[in-house]
């Protein structure tokens, strides 16, 4: 059949169109904003001052968590208390009621509780099905239609999916016969095209699995078909039409993919009530709609498609310059509004193929839709438009007045989890871009507001150039490298690949390099693959003692012309180092992967942070090493110089195999020291990788060492060694501790004591408020705890609830780790993958085995079947409860998948729990109590202190890293004070009066 052409859709019939729907909606602004005077009175007041808006939208979204009065007032007074704005003196008023006492706090708590719950009801339709399908009915006597959208937490685990499964289904088989008593409305319930189902249900598939990742496309997909097909059986059973909702851009391909998959299948195929979201803000848009129009095609039956703008566009932004990635979305709204005409028409030309929905409330938007259906000759009613409950009903009305089919989108569900759904539609009725702002609240003209959309970008603004002759312009400004994106097949594709041809290079033996000689030893390591011991991964020569001495002798030689060539030239060699892992960066995550047994993200986050450390600490050593002329006196001259200490031994751990052994070595190496590297037993092989790396840069010879071997031999060396000036450790307390020891002995021909910088682990703790939201604080906990099977030093091993929020959290962590992908480290999906080696798994089931008697066990889980026949050092996942705060549960780093969980009364007696510890490394807190936060801050004293996200995944430049007490010795990693320990002092003064010129000493050692 011939596609419907719209070459004749005309501004004026457009402006003619919209201006009919702004008449029909004159006088009505409040009903734009919500249902009602009172909560579009209250939204235009927050409008007038941006900062109180967002603290009374905090405000509402922590309300219904808080336990009792006292709670209510606590956070009016965090939130709202003394701050100017519209709600000052409602609040003073407020605050003055409640301070009069017990009745007072009844009194105002008791009015928010109400207030908030009133609002809530003015964007929620109701908290249960039987309550929406009343509110079905009144929408239907007003001439309108409805889809449901169930609300609820985060899904975090399987059995909360298989909950949200069986709401979906009550809902469309209770629904579907109450429907049939719904009075007829020929207007509503057919379409050109026939009858439409009564029943329609808006699905989110997030809900349907707590592991819908794009890290494993098949096995996600599979998972959550098997969920959702039932839910569409029911829906062709009782003619319910599904339409699933878009989320946030990460999900879409996932998202696409489930629905055209399971809508290809021949029990669905025919099926024309099934449909899906388009985000015209998406740059992708439009290729997205031109492949599911072949698809659809392919497939035989029309599909109904809800074309909208998209609602995390902040999200979007946010996100994609937090990771560095590009951002997914139009920068400018108008360009989104451009697209979405564009995809309306594209859609309207293939009317037989989709079946097109408007979900907008902007009137210029719809009545471009309108104009264009006209001008293609189709039938009224063959486009659907779709507003929010609560939201824009005398522009529904309008629309139904015209004669054209209106449905609502109707979200149901308890108040609690239904907040964040609430505060969502508040920000986005409030935002300055909004069209219902612009029209309904700020005035603008009917003209103004119906103008075309101008598609074109503005021009972005150029970066600052770097001050004229600063000592950095040798080098671009620092930026943090992007993690991989494994939302895109382009990366899993290329991670799969370098997994299998890296495994093609197994086997490899790699010598010892001394003064850029390969030595080989007679006694050599084996590096096992840990999810499958039986594989060789790589072979390394065994230093002995006599080996460190030459290795020694090599960097003391190498010393002088290093450290005499010049920062700005030791930076630039860092750089180029860097680049060359940049390029390599998947070949080094996929030898990661299969040498220490790291997840896919863990692995490409290692080679990331790798890169990180090389540009950063070249770039700081550039600034801390610019000779400093201290004073402006005439005849003197001041020089204080930072100068490199000599021969540095690195002696790394085996958890960021390369990360933090690149790390240690950057910094010793910017700096101008030289360096003998000791990698850490179980991960030769990448360190290996390193010094090829670094000697492909250009690094001379003898200015770094590589010397693997056995700790007792090449470590204790390092430490005693005369000629050693610095020991820089990563690795368990009790190794850091005895090299610490040793190191500070002098033995004779020493000439120097030694500096060691050693970071030593944790016993990390989350205290979790009882006002925090147990969805984010469960996905933080699960990541922080189990994500690398716990061998984090910066990982989770404790979790303090507070309060009432003990046994909640308790209840939802324990589901969510139950089905927690356990699996090899080479498989996509697996979040806890094998232990290090043999003594390691021992170590860790002593552990739990202990944990038995001296806590109660809260679930342990068993090793799958098909994992123990790989033979990999797998543990399973246990959590603890009620664990007692002196038992070794509570109090020993136990560096596997072991959580300790603990009841604490209030916050004050979490944060004594928490700081209960030999360690101080990381901690974290999930709390929306902003007087909690400040005492947190001042009396959680960590080495990095997480608020309200987990505690694992610092970043260079950002998070330095490092702890106290018995975690570490030293200035945090990644910092601007980490370099200052790879140097030391020294001072010229030069006396110049006599000789009445300057000296040009400062213009030498510059550079
Ligand atoms: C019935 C219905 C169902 C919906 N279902 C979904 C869904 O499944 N998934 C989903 O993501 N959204 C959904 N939405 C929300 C929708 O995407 C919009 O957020 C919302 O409707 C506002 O768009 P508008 O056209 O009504 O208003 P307008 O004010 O015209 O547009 C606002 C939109 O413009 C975009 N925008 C704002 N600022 C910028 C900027 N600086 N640059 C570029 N673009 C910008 C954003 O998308 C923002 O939401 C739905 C909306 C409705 C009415």
């Amino acid at each position: 059949m011939a596609m419907p052409n719209a070459s004749a859709v005309s501004e004026a019939r457009i402006h003619e169109i919209g201006r009919d729907l702004f008449g029909r909606v004159r006088g009505e602004a409040a009903g734009f904003l919500a249902g009602d005077r009172l909560t579009a009175g209250l939204l235009a007041w927050a409008m007038t001052d941006e900062d109180a808006k967002l603290q009374l939208f905090r405000f509402v979204d922590v309300l219904p968590a808080l336990g009792d009065s006292a709670e209510t007032v606590r956070h009016l007074r965090d939130y709202l208390g003394d701050r100017p704005g519209p709600f000052a003196r409602l609040t003073r008023a407020g605050l003055v009621v409640a301070d009069l006492g017990w009745l007072g706090r009844q009194a105002v708590a008791g009015f928010l509780r109400l207030a908030v719950r009133y609002l809530g009801r003015r964007f929620i339709a109701g908290a249960t099905p039987a309550e929406a399908a009343c509110a079905v009915r009144r929408v239907r006597r007003a001439g309108l239609t409805a889809t449901l959208d169930l609300l609820g937490e985060a899904c975090v685990s399987d059995d909360e999916a298989a909950a949200y499964q069986a709401r979906y289904l009550a809902l469309v088989e209770q629904l579907s016969p109450a429907a049939r008593t719904w009075h007829a409305h020929e207007g509503l319930d057919a379409a050109p095209w026939g009858a439409l189902p009564r029943v329609n249900v808006s699905v989110k598939l997030s809900a349907l699995s707590p592991y819908f990742d794009p890290i494993d496309p098949a096995g996600a997909a599979d998972t959550v078909k098997t969920r959702l097909r039932p839910i569409f059986r029911a829906a062709q059973t009782h003619n319910a039409h599904i339409q699933i909702d878009m989320e946030d851009h990460r999900l879409k391909d996932l998202t696409l993919q489930v629905f055209t998959e399971l809508c290809a299948e021949p029990e669905f195929r025919s099926n024309r009530n099934v449909g899906i979201v388009l985000q015209a803000y998406l740059l992708e848009a439009e290729a997205d709609a031109r492949r599911l129009v072949e698809w659809a095609l392919q497939r035989g039956a029309p599909i109904t498609v809800r074309l909208v703008k998209g609602a995390y566009w902040d999200y979007e932004v946010a996100r994609a310059r937090l990771e560095g990635w590009p951002i997914p979305v139009y920068a400018v709204k108008s360009q989104t509004d451009a697209c979405f005409e564009r995809l309306t028409r594209y859609f309207l030309e293939r009317a037989n193929t989709v079946d097109l929905v408007l979900g907008s409330h902007n009137i210029r938007s719809i009545a471009y839709a309108a104009a264009c259906r006209e001008a293609m000759g189709l039938p009224p009613k063959s486009v659907e438009y779709q507003v929010l409950y609560g939201m824009a009903a005398p522009l529904a009305r309008a629309l139904s007045e015209q004669g054209e089919r209106v449905r609502v989108y109707m979200p149901f569900g308890e108040l609690i989890p239904g907040m964040g759904y609430l505060v969502r539609r508040l920000l986005e009725n409030t935002s300055n871009e909004s069209f219902l702002r612009r029209g309904f609240a700020d005035g603008e003209s009917p003209d103004a507001l119906l103008a075309p959309p101008q598609a074109g970008a503005p021009a972005e603004a150029a970066p600052a150039p770097a001050a004229p002759g600063s000592r950095r312009d040798a080098l671009p400004p620092f930026a943090n490298d992007p993690r991989a994106d494994f939302a895109l097949a382009i990366e899993r594709d290329r991670f799969a690949e370098a997994l299998a041809g890296v495994r093609r290079q197994f086997g490899r033996f790699h010598p010892l390099v001394i003064g850029g000689r390969s030595v080989e030893t007679p006694d050599r390591l084996a590096s096992l693959n840990p999810s499958r011991p039986g594989e060789v991964v790589g072979w390394a020569a065994s230093a002995t003692a006599a080996d460190v001495d030459e290795a020694v002798a090599a960097a003391e030689r190498a010393f002088p012309d290093w450290r005499d060539r010049g920062v700005r030239d030791r930076a630039q060699l860092l750089h180029r180092a860097a680049v060359i892992l940049r390029e390599r960066r998947t070949d080094l995550a996929a030898w990661i992967v299969h040498e220490a047994g790291k997840p896919w993200r863990e692995a490409d986050g290692d080679v990331i942070e790798a890169i990180d450390f090389l540009e950063y600490y070249g770039r700081e050593a550039m600034d801390l090493q610019a000779p400093r002329r201290l004073g402006e006196f005439p005849g003197e001259i001041n020089l204080y110089l930072r100068e490199p200490r000599g021969v540095v031994g690195v002696i790394a751990p085996w958890n960021f195999p390369l990360a933090i052994l690149t790390g240690m070595t950057a910094a010793a190496l910017a700096t101008g020291n030289t360096v003998v590297m000791k990698p850490a037993r179980p991960t030769p092989v990448i360190a290996a990788y390193l010094v090829a790396i670094l000697e492909e840069a250009g690094l001379p010879p003898g200015v770094v060492n590589y010397l693997p071997g056995p700790g007792e031999v090449v470590g204790d060396r390092l430490a005693r060694h005369p000629a050693v000036r610095m020991i820089v450790f990563t690795g368990s307390r009790e190794v850091g501790a005895r090299l610490y020891g040793l190191a500070a002995q002098t033995v004779p021909g020493a000439r120097h004591l030694k500096r060691v910088v050693a970071e030593m682990g944790g016993k990390n703790a989350i205290v979790v408020d009882d006002d925090a939201d147990l969805d984010e604080a469960v996905q933080g906990i699960v990541a922080s705890a189990f994500g690398y099977s716990g061998q984090k030093c910066s990982a989770c091993s404790r979790v303090i609830g507070v309060g009432r929020a003990y046994h909640r959290l308790l209840a939802r962590l324990v589901e969510a780790v139950r089905t927690l992908p356990m699996g090899a480290a080479d498989q996509p999906a697996t979040v806890v993958g094998p232990l290090i080696d043999q003594a390691a798994q021992r170590r860790v089931q002593h552990y739990i085995a202990a944990g038995r008697s001296g806590a109660r066990p809260a679930l342990i889980r068993d090793v799958p079947a098909d994992l123990g026949s790989l033979g990999g050092y797998f543990v399973p996942p246990a959590i603890f409860a009620d664990v007692p705060p002196a038992s070794p549960l509570a109090q020993e780093e136990i560096f596997g998948p072991v959580l300790s969980v603990m009841p604490a009364k209030d916050f004050e007696a979490a944060l004594a729990l928490a700081m209960d510890s030999d360690y101080a490394l990381t901690g974290g807190v999930f709390s929306r109590s902003p007087t909690n936060l400040r005492r947190a801050e001042e009396a959680f004293r960590v080495g990095d202190l997480y608020i309200n996200r987990g505690i694992t995944g610092a970043i260079v430049g950002r998070q330095p890293f490092g702890g106290r007490q018995m975690s570490g010795v030293g200035y945090q990693a990644g910092g601007p004070d980490y370099l200052i320990q790879f140097v030391e002092g020294r001072v010229i003064c030069e006396h110049t009066l006599r000789r009445g010129f300057a000296s040009d000493r400062l213009a030498r050692l510059e550079g």
